[in-house]
């Protein structure tokens, strides 16, 4: 299961919504609790590729990244992404999935205002629960 703030979710849509139609990504991290996942923080990142069907991530940039929010005592909890419709992963991420194993890719649809999570796990694609809570819980 993974969980965030409503006001997370929110911020996430307009960075898409900013960034259509070229794809929009990022890093997230957060804390880890047996088979919970909450995120807490999303940093955005440029898309090299400034495509509207795939994105890249400079390197350098995410390690960096990584870096610094590791540091803070965060957990690299994955990736976000956005498409401009559908939620559900490419072929092309799903490459780059099977690279990343047990991390959470989270992508978004502009079109839809909607999100969908999925990882890897042994190989296989498993479609994670999105629970987005209510900003006034603790
Ligand atoms: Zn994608």
């Amino acid at each position: 299961m993974v969980k965030l703030k409503g006001r997370l979710f929110r911020l996430l849509l307009e960075e898409v919504r900013r960034r259509y139609p070229i794809e929009a990504c990022g890093i997230l991290f957060g804390y880890v609790n047996s088979d919970e996942v909450r995120i807490e923080v999303a940093v955005f990142l440029r898309n090299m590729l400034e495509s509207e069907f795939m994105f890249q991530i400079d390197p350098e940039e995410l390690l960096k990244v990584l870096i610094e929010y590791e540091g803070r005592g965060l957990s690299h909890i994955g990736f976000f992404h956005s498409h401009p419709r559908c939620s559900k992963p490419s072929t092309m991420d799903l490459r780059y999935m099977k690279l990343w194993p047990g991390s959470i890719w989270v992508i978004v649809s502009c079109r839809e205002s909607r999100m969908e999570a999925y990882r890897v796990i042994d190989g296989c694609l498993e479609k994670a629960t999105i629970v987005i809570e209510d900003d006034n819980i603790v």
